[in-house]
């Protein structure tokens, strides 16, 4: 399936300028107001990326299809560094990664079902719990997950029932995939909310790393 085959985005647009609009006002507030909202942290990689992500979406507006794939890439390669990581003998290597609604980046999540005995621990569950502690708040508004590979129902329903805003995965997955495979869970019209979609972000990567994991196993494991 092609890339940026999506849509439709219904509650994006307006999300997006509000974010933009705070990021614009965060460039003018005092010091004061930049310490309250530090205080929001714990965010590891943060000053750094928090400050470009400003730029970034200050100049959004005027980004064009190729600002925004660079994006996009940026935002996976971060995925795909935390799935690499994460590989054991047991685990199938998939990362998952949530930024905030300034672009900061809130939590990461590597699946751990082998290394837990947890079925519920999918790369997605693990990130999407980490940053509702971070913003110490279920309701993730605002927020983008990404991950390396299509999720499957169990996290596409929690990613909705989240209220990620932005939902952006690598790799298809064709046996279990609720996000246009099997299932389109998070663009379900019976549903109250709807993430924007962006798949098939660095594909080949994401889908490479699945392979040369499995091919290091004889007797492949169910993934999901
Ligand atoms: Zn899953």
């Amino acid at each position: 399936m092609p890339s940026d085959e999506v849509g439709p985005w219904p509650a994006a647009s307006g999300l997006r300028s509000e974010a933009t609009r705070e990021d614009v006002a965060r460039e003018a507030a005092g010091p004061r107001e930049r310490s309250e909202r530090q205080e929001l942290g714990p965010w590891p990689a943060a000053s750094g990326l928090r400050s470009e992500a400003t730029r970034e979406d200050v100049a959004r507006q005027a980004a064009g299809p190729r600002e925004r794939s660079e994006r996009q890439e940026f935002w996976m390669r971060r995925a795909l560094a935390v799935a690499a990581g994460s590989v054991t003998q047991a685990d199938v290597p998939v990362g998952a990664v949530v930024f905030g609604p300034a672009g900061q980046e809130l939590s990461t999540g590597h699946n751990r079902r082998e290394a837990t005995g947890d079925p519920t621990a999918h790369a997605e569950i693990v990130a999407l719990r980490a940053a509702a502690a971070v913003l110490g708040s279920w309701r993730l508004t605002g927020c983008t997950l990404v991950v390396t590979v299509e999720p499957c129902t169990m996290c596409a329903g929690a990613l909705v029932l989240a209220r990620i805003e932005r939902l952006v995965f690598g790799a298809w997955e064709p046996k279990t995939g609720a996000v246009g495979s099997l299932w389109d869970v998070v663009r379900d019209r019976r549903l109250n909310h709807r993430p924007e979609v962006l798949s098939g972000v660095l594909e080949a990567e994401c889908a490479a790393l699945l392979r040369d994991f499995f091919e290091g196993h004889r007797q492949p494991p169910t993934r999901r």
